[in-house]
């Protein structure tokens, strides 16, 4: 399976990624990660991602797409099918990405648009933790950890995502609605696009997939 995470942030689509790699074993592509642990590595260009992150504003599609390119030309992981989620977000993204599966021969199956009320993203959102160590993700009711603070998978530290505070995801809502809503068409022009309800738990979505495929 060759797929597409879209839909707005709070949506869903890294909880659901978590259950999917395991459920179908797949390579799990996430930009947004990708660009954390450039931030992490404390280096000049982290510090330039970082400030754009914490604004709720996009990466630059040559840096982002140069990560993902990156990836296809290194990553044998990829050969048994991948997720990407972040990626594309602009229509220039998704038409390199074409690019980039043309030249790997993986075309994709399909673009899963995952439709959610705003009301019920901030709530996600701003209620979101992540795990430092390994990334797993929990909320403060809809999810809470076994222990409070520590990652119930590997005894991590948990935290509040720089962007995850009302202000930042205002402005992440804003620039998907203008850049990435596009891409919605773009797929539904190549036939390849799905959509399904996000309204529900993370459990649930994933069946709602895999009753589709
Ligand atoms: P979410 O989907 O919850 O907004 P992500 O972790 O996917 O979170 O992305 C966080 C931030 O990383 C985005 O707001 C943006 O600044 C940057 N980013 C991630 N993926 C891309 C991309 N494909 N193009 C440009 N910027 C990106
Ligand atoms: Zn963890």
């Amino acid at each position: 399976m060759r797929v597409v995470l879209l839909g707005p942030p709070g949506a869903g689509k890294g909880s659901l990624a978590g259950l999917l790699k395991e459920k179908y074993r797949l390579a799990h592509i996430s930009t947004g990660d990708m660009l954390r642990e450039e931030i992490k590595t404390g280096s000049s260009l982290g510090a330039e991602i970082k400030a754009l992150i914490t604004k709720g504003v996009l990466v630059s599609d040559e840096l982002v797409t140069r990560l993902v390119e990156q990836r296809f030309s290194h990553d044998a992981d990829l050969k048994k099918g991948f997720l990407l989620d972040g990626f594309p977000r602009t229509v220039k993204q998704a038409q390199d990405l074409d690019g980039i599966l043309e030249k790997a021969q993986m075309p994709l199956d399909f673009a899963l648009n995952m439709e959610a009320d705003s009301g019920l993203l901030l709530k996600r959102l701003t209620g979101r933790r992540v795990c430092r160590q390994c990334g797993a993700l929990f909320h403060v009711t809809n999810k809470p950890p076994l222990k409070e603070g520590i990652c119930d998978a590997c005894g991590g530290h948990l935290y509040q995502r720089s962007d995850d505070n009302e202000a930042t995801i205002k402005e992440r809502m804003r620039v998907y609605e203008q850049s990435t809503g596009p891409i919605i068409d773009y797929y539904a022009q190549q036939h390849k696009l799905r959509t399904l309800d996000a309204n529900v738990d993370t459990h649930k979505v994933c069946q709602s997939l895999a009753d589709m495929l």
